[in-house]
């Protein structure tokens, strides 16, 4: 008998009849004989409904609030699902997470897990239960409701998978499994059998949303047996694996795509040092996150301009920061925008090929899209640029690199 973590995103519950869909999917697995634990996201468009309230109402909302509002679509789902079960004949139990005991930290909206109690969970697998869990939420030390950020049911699915020391933990969603680019965007895209952990951990935090990028790193540090697979058919979905486990490379992977970014210039700042330390001191202290980063060679040593890349949810805080401190930094001007994507290119084959930054440049330059900020790690390099040319980018570096599906 093996252990399973079943976890049902978004689109999988839509509505009754994909409800219903997900309960059939459960009860197969329970019919092969299997303990099987499901974790549930909110209807697709529910969390964003209910974030939009928060907003509305406050703009400067308190954030413990704003978790007990958004925490609510996934209560809905674990309910109908429970139901759903019963009606088939699988015997089932909704569970939210101060039930269950999620213990999370007290950042709410971004909260991370630091324990479950899977004492009861065990006990309802004892009387042959299927325990149906909230996913995307947990509790504070203080006792009140956290959540994870968004799309972090899969991370709640992961570390329950984890801390049962689960056989599998399947992420049910809309596609078939991890493609070598958003599928949504490009038609050519094709499934991914296997992928590395390290690779899904730079693919995630650069924007392929497929997968919460904190899931994928708990899967790697807990060695969680993880599929990305579809509700909607019984196709082999996409192992995430070690890299002991993939033979050499020669293609990279994949093409990431991140249009939640934005970017500002701060010129005419003084050419000396300690300037660039100030400048992202002021930011770090209001919690402001920095992607990627360029200081231009002033021609005189006198002058210097520093562009930068954060996340589009910081700017106007940024901004803010960057003007208060004007007097302080010296410098001349500041510009900003939010009209910029950030595309990269992932892939292990990049440790051993050289070459694969000169392809990705020649194929961007030949659309004739500027680069704006350039950055690198061992398996991956992104670009900024300006947005309307996100998908034209991503296509043409997908056939560039020979990934396009024949
Ligand atoms: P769920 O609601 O099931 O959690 P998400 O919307 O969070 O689903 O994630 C699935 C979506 O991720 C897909 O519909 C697809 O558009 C998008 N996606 C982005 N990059 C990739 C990729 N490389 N492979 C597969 N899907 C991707
Ligand atoms: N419902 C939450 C969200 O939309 C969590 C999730 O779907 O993973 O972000
Ligand atoms: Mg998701």
């Amino acid at each position: 008998m093996a252990l399973i973590v079943q976890k049902f995103g978004g689109t999988s519950v839509a509505n009754l009849d994909c409800i219903r869909n997900v309960a059939r999917c459960v009860k197969a697995e329970v019919n092969h004989g299997n303990q099987v634990v499901v974790v549930v996201s909110a209807m697709a468009g529910t969390t964003n409904q209910l974030v939009d309230w928060a907003r509305e109402i406050g703009p400067m909302h308190d954030a413990r609030e704003y978790d007990t509002i958004v925490a609510t679509g996934e209560q809905v789902t674990v309910g109908l699902l429970a139901i759903a079960l019963q009606n088939i004949g699988v015997d089932a139990r909704s569970w939210l997470a101060w039930q269950i005991q999620v213990h999370t930290n007290e950042i709410h909206g971004a909260a991370r897990i630091m324990d479950i109690d899977t004492n009861l969970i065990r006990e309802r697998f004892a009387c042959g239960q299927v325990p149906v869990v909230a996913g995307f939420q947990g509790i504070s030390p203080k006792g009140r409701i956290t959540t994870l950020g968004r799309g972090g049911s899969d991370t709640s699915a992961v570390a329950l998978a984890a801390a049962l020391a689960a056989d599998r933990c399947d992420i049910y969603t809309d596609v078939d499994g991890v493609y070598t680019t958003d599928p949504r965007i490009a038609p050519k895209a094709h499934k991914l059998d296997r992928v590395t952990f390290e690779e899904m951990l730079e693919m995630a935090s650069l924007g392929a949303k497929v997968l919460h990028t904190r899931s994928v790193a708990m899967a790697m540090r807990h060695n969680v047996n993880l599929q990305v697979r579809s509700s909607f058919s019984d196709a082999p979905g996409t192992f995430v694996v070690d890299e002991d486990s993939i033979v050499e490379q020669e293609k990279i992977s994949g093409i990431a795509y991140s249009p939640d970014e934005a970017k500002i210039t701060i010129q005419g700042l003084p050419d000396q040092p300690g300037i660039a330390a100030s400048v992202f001191g002021k930011l770090a202290e209001r919690q402001v996150n920095v992607d990627m980063i360029v200081q231009s060679a002033s021609t005189d040593s006198k002058k210097t301009d520093i562009t930068f890349s954060l996340g589009r949810v910081d700017l106007d805080k940024a901004v803010g920061v960057i003007e208060v401190n004007r007097d302080a930094l010296g410098y001349s001007g500041i510009d900003s925008t939010e009209n910029v994507t950030k595309i990269s290119v992932v892939g292990m084959a990049m440790r051993s090929q050289p070459g694969v930054a000169k392809t990705m440049f020649e194929t961007l330059a030949q659309k004739g899209i500027n680069l704006q900020v350039i950055s690198t790690s061992e398996i991956k390099i992104s670009v900024l640029i300006a947005s309307e040319y996100t998908e034209l980018a991503v296509r043409s570096l997908h056939t560039a690199f020979g990934l396009d599906d024949e």
